[in-house]
């Protein structure tokens, strides 16, 4: 979220921040994205209902001026988080340097088993069969996953959109997967923009 802000590509208004990861990292791991940045945050649960309330907030944050972390799926998701999960977390992995999809790589946004667990690591167990994988990901051609991810564009500005990229045969891994933008979009709201 930070390196997204970072990038100054958009101007972001506000974040749905995610359930799951919130149920580990607690709301407070993310204050310092709306005090630095003076940017609204509301972590959200999976309903609709969820959804439509976490805009709401978002909605009323912003038109009150104000830019803090809310959180509407308090039923799961405590200030603290999991504490134990914590802990356990920081006793095995260490962070180390991520390339993510659409972005470059950002600094210590990946978390690796450290040293004392390495003869679990299948990264390093594996190391010859991988050496074979490029990590390197790039994007097919004329696929514009990266800039849909990084909300510069929408599924239909990629002119494969439901053409020659569809969840049958997907070009792109925002088409691949059921929570994909491309896919999501592709099944539910194609016909509204004559797909
Ligand atoms: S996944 Fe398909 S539709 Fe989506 S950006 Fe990539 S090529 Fe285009």
């Amino acid at each position: 979220m930070e390196a997204l802000i970072k990038m100054g590509e958009m101007k972001i208004d506000g974040f749905i921040n995610p359930g799951h990861v919130s149920t580990i990292i607690g709301e407070r791991a993310y204050e310092f994205i709306s005090t630095r940045y003076k940017v609204p945050q509301v972590i959200a649960g999976f309903e609709p209902l969820d959804v439509l309330i976490a805009a709401y907030l978002l909605a009323r944050q912003i038109r009150t001026g104000e830019a803090k972390v809310e959180n509407e799926y308090a039923r799961v998701v405590k200030p603290e988080g999991n504490e134990k999960a914590k802990r356990i977390m920081e006793a095995v992995f260490e962070p180390f340097d991520v390339s993510w999809r659409g972005f470059s790589v950002i600094p210590g946004s990946g978390l690796r088993l450290k040293e004392e667990f390495a003869k679990y690591d299948a990264r390093k167990r594996y190391e010859d069969d991988l050496s074979e994988l490029s990590c390197d990901y790039r994007e097919p051609e004329g696929c514009r996953c990266g800039e849909i991810l990084r909300g510069l564009v929408y599924p239909a500005d990629c002119p494969l959109f439901g053409t020659g990229c569809t969840p049958q045969h997907p070009i792109g891994p925002c088409m691949v997967s059921i929570e994909g933008s491309c896919n999501i979009l592709f099944r539910y709201g194609r016909h509204r923009i004559g797909v």
